[in-house]
């Protein structure tokens, strides 16, 4: 909140014809950040936490027409929020407590500006401060879009139909359903060429008859006392919005995204000194990404997608490689419960069945799972296979097709209550969960009795 007063470069709006509002400052210089005005009424909300105050005068710009509000302070007290109330015409200021450090000092012109609800009285003299940066920023997203909408209907006759000047971003909608890579950088230039040649920006104070003689892009909403603002031989639009004196305060001007919203298109942009923050975030990924990648900064698109293509292919073959460990692993532990079939551990029935029972803690219940499905794949076997890890006991049961006869659901569900577990599947393969990990073994136990 450094600058005050008209900017020394630019020097306050030029203007024609007169301001039928001069207690609104913002409309004859959008430059004026510090003011003094008098309260004229005052409205302290129930529970006294804020209150909104009506001055006789103001250079707070309250939200209208897409452009946020001002914020600042008046006295010591913060604005936090400046709105127009329709009816009225009037400008409210809704402030908030003064802090306690800021409360005894007397930054207001005249003596006892506070209250006694601890908020300025009506007829109090107060200094205001409109926070400049935010009003500078606003300036320049304002006037950019001015300048790209003018574009857009100069190139492409197309007509802005939204703007939204966010707190991240700013946006216009456009009355066509979509937009190419190669008119996003023809509206852009011209911008950027409005910008580069510092066209004057002027408001005009004009009549219906007046109006009705101009090349508007726009139609005006009220009928009189309307303001239009001129971008010298580009632009003229009805606003009541800040802008600078000269184009060439917004800096930069660069489209940054379009998307298709209900059939049109919204564009996204920012101007001056958000473009410049843009920037560079956007330069220092690049540049990271270059040096991570040993490419240029051009060369970064194709490394990244060279890269991702890699990546595809080598997760491709850690597929197969792990298919084809899974398949000999299955392998050696059906011909080992033949082997042991004689001993009664891991072993084959008197019908010549095969039964794999293992545990194998720590290892992913996804590759658990299929080692017992390529046991299954061959003849005569049920796999009893489990794990555990992160307080977890996990079980997975299957058998061949030729085993028919055997329904593993009930098998599982009578298995589960031994680690408190839940689970499902169908007749030739289940699996289920659960938290009692020190059951897991005496669930094998069973589970080799009741398949064996
Ligand atoms: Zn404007």
């Amino acid at each position: 909140m450094s600058q005050s007063g008209p900017n020394p470069q630019s020097g306050p709006n030029p203007q024609s014809g007169p301001n039928p509002h001069p207690e609104r400052l913002y409309y004859g210089d959008a430059y004026v950040t510090r003011f003094e005005a008098t309260v004229t009424s005052v409205a302290v909300a129930s529970d006294g936490r804020s209150a909104t105050v009506v001055l006789d005068r103001t250079a707070f710009y309250p939200e209208s027409g897409g452009q946020p509000d001002d914020r600042g302070r008046l006295g010591p007290w913060p604005v936090v929020r400046v709105t127009e109330d329709e009816a009225s015409g009037q400008v409210l200021h809704t402030l908030a407590p003064a802090a306690a450090s800021d409360a005894g000092a007397q930054t207001g012109p005249g003596p006892g500006a506070a209250g006694l609800s601890g908020f300025p009285a009506a007829g109090a003299l107060v200094a205001g401060e409109v926070d400049a940066a935010r009003r500078r920023d606003h300036r320049q997203q304002h006037a950019g879009q001015h300048l790209l909408s003018a574009a857009f209907e100069k190139l492409f006759d197309a007509s802005t139909i939204g703007f939204h000047l966010g707190e991240e971003v700013v946006t216009i909608d456009l009355d066509r359903p979509s937009l190419s890579p190669d008119e996003v950088r023809r509206v852009e230039d011209l911008s950027n060429a409005a910008v580069l040649e510092d066209r004057p920006i002027v408001a005009h104070w004009m009549t219906w008859e007046e109006v009705s003689r101009l090349p508007l892009r726009k139609p005006p909403t009220r009928r009189e006392g309307i303001r239009v603002v001129e971008v010298r031989d580009f632009d003229w639009s009805p606003c009541g919005g800040t802008h600078p004196a000269r184009t060439g305060e917004i800096g930069m001007v660069k489209i940054i995204g379009v998307d298709k919203v209900r059939g049109n298109v919204r564009v996204a942009f920012l101007c001056g000194d958000r473009a410049l923050r843009d920037y560079r975030l956007k330069d220092d990924v690049v540049r990271g990404l270059a040096a991570t990648l040993s490419a240029s900064p051009a060369a970064v698109s194709e490394a990244v997608r060279r890269l991702a293509e890699q990546a595809q292919q080598s997760g491709k073959e850690l597929l197969e490689a792990r298919a084809a460990l899974i398949e000999y692993e299955a392998d050696a532990l059906w011909r080992e419960a033949a082997a042991a079939g004689a001993s009664g551990a891991n072993g084959s029935g008197a019908d010549g069945r095969r039964v794999v029972v293992r545990r194998f803690d720590g290892r992913p219940m996804a590759e658990v799972k299929l080692l017992a499905a390529r046991l299954a794949a061959r003849p005569q076997t049920v796999a009893v296979l489990a794990t555990a890890g992160d307080g977890q006991a996990q079980v997975a049961l299957a058998r061949s097709t030729d085993l028919d006869t055997l329904d593993l659901r009930p098998i599982l569900k009578e298995l589960l209550p031994v680690i408190g577990g839940r689970g499902g599947g169908s007749p030739n393969a289940v699996q289920g969960g659960g938290p009692n990990t020190a059951g897991l073994d005496e669930l094998l136990r069973r589970a080799q009795a009741m398949v064996g």
